[in-house]
């Protein structure tokens, strides 16, 4: 059989991943048959994970941090669940998140047996700390914001609702899955240094330029991780705290390499890049009478009719809608402003 070539980034404009960078992609291969699920056999790959972890700590402001390179942004959503539940003495556990979290939410709310509460958001797209409140009780474990939403890469108010958690004796959670490689050049209070947050997701694999799969997952106490660690009977380490066992050595050396090249000045110039990209696309769509979502963070959503879409698809455009149908372009890393001036003059051309 012909084996298909790779996927090309050229027309890619709604995902969330992009090219890994060269030293990230050249990491991947040298650990590709590496196992950190079993660190005394595998004890290089094991000794990058830890540097990982540490690199991001310093990238969400955490001096001394736990945690591990999960398989992506789900598994460390349903970690943060697990551990908060674990944690809990309630039989009937709820969760609490804006109606702007990701989906795999509700994927851990079914694994775990939880509830999942969700919030109206406010008129700026961001959690509404009063409605979060509202849903909060003593049954609740875990209060969920998000930094960097994905659909309009809006920043939940981190203060408040860590003050929310908190006053319920619950954890609060951040999901930075995809903004925790942008934040860190912003003004936003996202991260453990700028509120009492327990845990948090941050993915290597999106705009961190690591090679799938690679996510973060952190807690802020050691107590937080060790409730989700189960004992490991076959292997010579004795407890395991990660969701997956057998796991990918490709994602975590290649998480540490792309964090190791590029934290921090890499990033920065890419956020600004990726920012410059955004506001540009946008003031595109704005001239041409479009209602355009303005872009905080480098993602644009774009009030446009279907047909257009699909006629931009057609040209072989990777785009994809919201739910509420907008078109939403993720200026991620491989996504260039030459590639966004041939996506306009698509536009125009499908319009006319
Ligand atoms: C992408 C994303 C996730 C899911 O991450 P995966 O790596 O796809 O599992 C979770 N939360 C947010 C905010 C995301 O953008």
């Amino acid at each position: 059989m012909q084996v298909a070539a790779s996927q090309s980034f050229r027309r890619v404009l709604s995902s969330m991943c992009t090219e890994p960078h060269p030293a990230a992609r050249d990491a991947a291969e040298r650990f590709l048959a590496s196992n950190p699920g079993d660190p005394t056999t595998y004890p290089s790959v094991s000794a990058l994970e830890d540097e990982a972890v540490s690199l991001l700590g310093d990238i969400t402001g955490l001096s001394n941090p736990h945690g591990y390179v999960a398989s992506g942004g789900t598994e460390a959503n349903i970690q943060a669940v697990r551990a908060a539940r674990n944690l809990a003495a309630t039989d009937d556990p709820n969760v609490v998140a804006p109606e702007s979290a990701h989906f795999s939410f509700q994927k851990a709310a079914d694994v775990l047996g939880v509830e999942l509460r969700l919030a109206a958001v406010a008129d700026d797209r961001r959690a509404d700390p009063d409605a979060m409140a509202e849903l909060v009780d003593d049954d609740t474990v875990l209060v969920v914001g998000i930094a960097g939403t994905t659909e309009y890469g809006r920043v939940d108010p981190i203060p408040a609702l860590a003050d929310i958690a908190h006053d319920a004796g619950a954890l609060l959670h951040v999901d930075a899955a995809w903004g925790g490689f942008v934040l860190p050049f912003t003004d936003y209070e996202w991260n453990f240094e700028h509120a009492a947050v327990d845990t948090m997701g941050i993915d290597p694999h999106k705009m961190g330029q690591a090679a799938v799969p690679a996510g973060g997952f952190l807690t802020r106490e050691k107590r937080v991780l060790d409730a989700l660690a189960v004992e490991t009977p076959y292997l010579e380490s004795t407890s395991q705290a990660t969701l997956t066992g057998t796991r990918s050595g490709a994602g975590v050396a290649s998480a540490w390499a792309a964090m190791d090249a590029l934290w921090r000045d890499g990033y920065r110039e890419q956020f600004e890049r990726s920012q410059a990209n955004a506001e540009w696309i946008a003031d595109a769509f704005d001239s041409r009478g479009y209602d355009v979502v303005d872009p905080v963070l480098p993602l644009v959503a774009i009030d446009v009719p279907r047909e257009t879409v699909e006629a931009l698809q057609e040209r072989g455009w990777r785009v994809s809608p919201t739910g509420s149908g907008e078109l939403r372009i993720v200026c991620m890393p491989h996504v260039t402003r030459a590639m966004l001036e041939e996506f306009v003059a698509d536009l125009d051309a499908v319009r006319a």
